[in-house]
């Protein structure tokens, strides 16, 4: 199995490459975005819940993130591989999916990470916010609560596969298609 964590903080590009990947390599796409999204609009339990953590820029609790996770890659037994978009977020999502992975008698093949500065973050945050009308892109105070998040819980992650030699910075500027190309060379190279 090929199994890809595309890495990076908010509004670093990884939905647009995780389309482009998903088609290139055939794999499933797990954006937990996506389905928090998915579930407040469906007006579920779960999305209820997780709606109060995303309108203040706050993760999700890891229970119930890794819970849901689980959950979604059960769904697809027999999957050529996933591309996570978003999780994990926590040393614990990371540790978690590990386990899950091992249980499965797989692992996860690459940690890719798209690196942008937080000034390019915004802007790009701020204009989806405009297009898109997403909830959480609106207010700056809100983009600067999940950028710090980002920072403080979600950056260390980088370490946990960093250890394992599975880690691999990308330059997230520049054209989606150079962009694309940079993460597929690596990807071939595994
Ligand atoms: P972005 O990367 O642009 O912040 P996402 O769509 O990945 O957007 O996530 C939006 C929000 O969903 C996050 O700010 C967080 O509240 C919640 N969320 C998504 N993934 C996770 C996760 N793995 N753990 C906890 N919360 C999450």
């Amino acid at each position: 199995m090929l199994n890809i964590i595309l890495f990076g903080p908010p509004g670093a590009g990884k939905g647009t490459q995780s389309e482009k990947l998903i088609a290139h390599y055939n794999l499933v796409h797990l954006s937990t975005g996506d389905i928090f999204r998915a579930n407040i609009k469906g007006e579920t339990e779960l999305g209820q819940l997780a709606k109060s953590y995303m309108e203040k820029g706050q993760l999700v609790p890891d229970e119930v993130t890794i819970r849901m996770l689980e959950s979604e890659v059960n769904k697809h037994s027999s999957a050529k591989g996933f591309i996570f978009d978003g999780f994990p977020r926590t040393q614990a999502q990371a540790e978690a999916l590990d386990n899950l992975l091992k249980s499965k008698n797989t692992s996860i093949s690459k940690m890719l990470a798209l690196e942008v500065e937080e000034g390019e973050l915004k802007k790009r945050l701020l204009l989806r916010g405009k297009d898109s009308g997403r909830a959480d892109d609106q207010a700056p105070s809100v983009i600067q609560k999940r950028i710090d998040v980002y920072n403080n819980e979600t950056a260390p992650v980088k370490d946990f596969y960093g250890k394992q030699n599975k880690y691999c910075g990308v330059n997230g500027i520049g054209e989606i298609d150079v962009i694309f190309n940079a993460l597929c060379k690596t990807i071939d190279s595994i």
